[in-house]
């Protein structure tokens, strides 16, 4: 693990399952060094995070395995980085689920119901207008998507489609139902690398103070 280049934020990407190698080039279209991170440790210094979409069932069973959902579970609670989390990513985010318990990292205040779009419309492609993304909508590509069912007072919902909530923000953390990985358009990704390069700039700051560097990777 090398020191970051420098002014590129190192943003992870959880690599347990699902669509991360697109994630991946996104991040570096805008501009940080994308870390895949599999292991607990992988998950220091970090100055962003995205957690991908895939299968939340799977994702839990394997991130208990190898410590990463404690880990993350601790992240949340210390006051996590910018993270970007979409589709079963912002299901493992949720305070909980419509369907019956699995593992999950928790940390937002949120209810979702996986698989909400039902059988018919499983997977389809729908403009999203998203609130503090400015510019057209954007090309959303829903796979089995869940939605989000409640939000709590601190959570902004930023985006509907067909009435039900798809996209939200608490803080810095951002999740959506649909993948912004699988599209040209990297708009989100810019909203977390922008936020990633904000915190990396505050870590480089505090951690100089003293002429110590404490972040040692
Ligand atoms: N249906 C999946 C789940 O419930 C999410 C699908 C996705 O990430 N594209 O975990």
């Amino acid at each position: 693990m090398g020191r970051a280049a420098p002014g590129r934020p190192v943003v992870g990407v959880l690599a347990v399952q699902g669509a991360f190698v697109e994630h991946e080039r996104a991040l570096r279209a805008a501009g940080a060094e994308p870390r895949q991170v599999r292991v607990p440790a992988q998950l220091e210094g970090l100055h962003g995070l995205v957690i991908p979409g895939g299968e939340s069932t799977t994702f839990g069973l394997v991130a208990e395995r190898s410590g990463l959902l404690d880990a993350l579970r601790r992240l949340m609670a210390e006051g996590p980085p910018p993270i970007l989390a979409t589709c079963a990513g912002m299901i493992m985010l949720a305070a909980d689920t419509t369907g019956g318990p699995q593992p999950l990292v928790g940390g937002l205040d949120i209810t979702v119901r996986r698989n909400a779009f039902g059988r018919q419309a499983a997977s389809f492609e729908a403009p999203v207008e998203m609130a503090r993304i400015p510019g057209p909508p954007l090309p959303g590509v829903f796979i089995r998507a869940p939605w989000i069912e409640r939000a709590g007072p601190g959570v902004e919902v930023l985006a509907r489609h067909g009435g039900h909530a798809v996209a939200a923000r608490q803080g810095e953390v951002m999740v959506t139902a649909f993948h912004p990985e699988l599209t040209d358009d990297g708009r989100l990704h810019a909203w977390l690398v922008d936020r990633a390069r904000e915190r990396r700039r505050h870590d480089d700051e505090g951690s100089s103070i003293g002429g110590a560097r404490v972040r040692a990777q």
